[in-house]
């Protein structure tokens, strides 16, 4: 058992200290209740770290990595920058893509650099929430934050999101467990709906798990807004039985606070940001019956901070494009995968790598074809290397939350304060970006 936070960090001995109040970016939970043991420059204990991210917790440091390399070879940070510059310098058409690993700081750096460059921007939510971001921004959002949920929902619906697995601490913090001011018995008290293709670890916790066929989300959720307003519907295929559907629209007028959480189940079928769109359509036609609200579940650390930050430089949250002098956004056209897969991109800066490997083989080819400055993190393997790329130009940066403090989001877009918990070894991905910034400007 874990005693009660005092929110200060304090010395055991000489070499041992306790950190309270850590905040995790391994996903879009950003719990910011870990509790670090740090022994001797490491940390030799993760309480509270959830399965995805503990063991990382506990073996950084055992990888090191070259400040900076040109060509694969160990290089000077000056040089590296350097070269940098004189890629950016020459190229007509240059991408900066990633940004969901990093914090407000970086995020404010890269597009700062794109500004100067006449750059396309883009964000790892072009490859994930993209279509989401394209509804809400057509049909508008009956939403709330994580805390809202906690202190009223008593029904939580999770459609094609499998948190279980992907955010494993979900539930305990947030959703399904904890007790709240207008749910003081907690997971008693909630009744827990998962609609998915097929069972999975989130269905199997669900007290009314519901498998629909693939591809018929769209007609089910039509259904159900037939449904709420006692149409009903006409004999079809719904990818769930009628019956189950009145039983599930009756549940959700029932409801004192609905919430339904979606995730990429939804994203990436077919025409995502329609079906995204008929969903934020029902949730908000529901509050005429009782409060209801929609949330993404975000995957990557800060992907929300992201888009937030390019919505504060910009006024677009992801594929912009400033090669005009003004901002112009196009998801699709100024998309980072769709512009290497067409060729229309002659040099890319990876603010963390990792989302390469959700993109296509053809822009993954695109990719290998143009010179890559690569900013990542002190991994094992980054991203890049995991597609078998290798980067012109490479900065191994400091982490985040670990040796840098700063800002994230959480998925419901609360900034939460990071901590630098150990000693820095790198520079930060901002200072690399500032330091090419700086370099271009002359
Ligand atoms: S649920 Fe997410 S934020 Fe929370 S500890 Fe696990 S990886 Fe970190």
């Amino acid at each position: 058992m874990i005693p009660p936070s005092t929110g200060k960090p304090f010395a055991i001995s000489t070499s041992l200290t306790i950190i309270e109040d850590v905040a995790c970016t391994g996903c879009g939970c950003l719990c910011d209740d870990l509790r670090f043991t740090i022994d001797n420059g490491r940390i030799t204990k993760a309480e509270r770290a959830c399965e995805l991210v503990h063991d990382f917790f506990l073996s950084i440091g055992d990888v090191t990595r070259p400040s900076a390399t040109i060509a694969g070879q160990p290089a000077a940070w000056t040089d590296a920058i350097s070269r940098s510059a004189d890629i950016l310098r020459a190229a007509k058409s240059p991408v900066i893509f990633g940004l969901s690993r990093s914090c407000t700081e970086g995020q404010r750096a890269a597009a700062a650099l794109a500004d100067f460059l006449g750059a396309t921007i883009d964000t790892t939510a072009s490859a994930c929430h993209g279509p989401s971001i394209l509804a809400l921004q057509q049909v508008g959002e009956s939403t709330c934050t994580l805390g809202e949920v906690k202190n009223r929902s008593d029904l939580v619906i999770f459609w094609g999101s499998n948190p279980v697995k992907t955010h494993p601490r979900h539930f305990e913090r947030y959703s399904v467990e904890p007790r709240g001011y207008f749910t003081p018995t907690g997971r008693a008290g909630r009744k827990l709906v998962v609609i998915d293709v097929e069972p999975n670890e989130t269905t199997a916790k669900a007290d009314w798990p519901l498998i629909i066929k693939p591809g018929y989300d769209f007609q089910a959720i039509s259904a159900l807004r037939m449904l709420l307003r006692d149409i009903e519907p006409p004999p079809g295929e719904y990818g769930l039985p009628l019956d189950t559907l009145k039983q599930l629209a009756n549940t959700m007028k029932a409801a004192h606070s609905g919430v339904i959480f979606f995730g990429y189940g939804l994203t990436r079928q077919h025409q995502p940001h329609r079906l995204v769109e008929i969903l934020l359509r029902l949730v908000t036609e529901l509050n005429d019956h009782t409060r209801f609200y929609a949330r993404r579940m975000r995957i990557p650390g800060d992907v929300a901070g992201a888009d937030s930050v390019l919505c504060w430089q910009t006024g677009y949250p992801f594929s912009v494009n400033l090669a005009a002098g003004y901002p112009r956004y196009n998801p699709g056209e100024f998309s980072a995968g769709e512009m290497w897969a067409n060729g229309e991109a002659d040099a890319a800066v990876l603010l963390g790598s990792e989302g390469v490997a959700s993109l296509s083989p053809d822009a993954i080819a695109g990719l290998s074809r143009i010179p890559i400055i690569s900013i990542d993190y002190p991994l094992p393997q980054t991203g890049l290397e995991r597609s078998g790329l290798s980067p012109a130009v490479s900065f191994t940066t400091d982490i985040y939350g670990i040796h840098r403090s700063g800002t994230a989001y959480r998925m419901d877009e609360v900034p939460i304060p990071l901590k630098a918990v150990l000693p820095s070894h790198y520079p930060s991905d901002a200072e690399v970006l500032d330091a090419i910034l700086n370099q271009l400007r002359g």
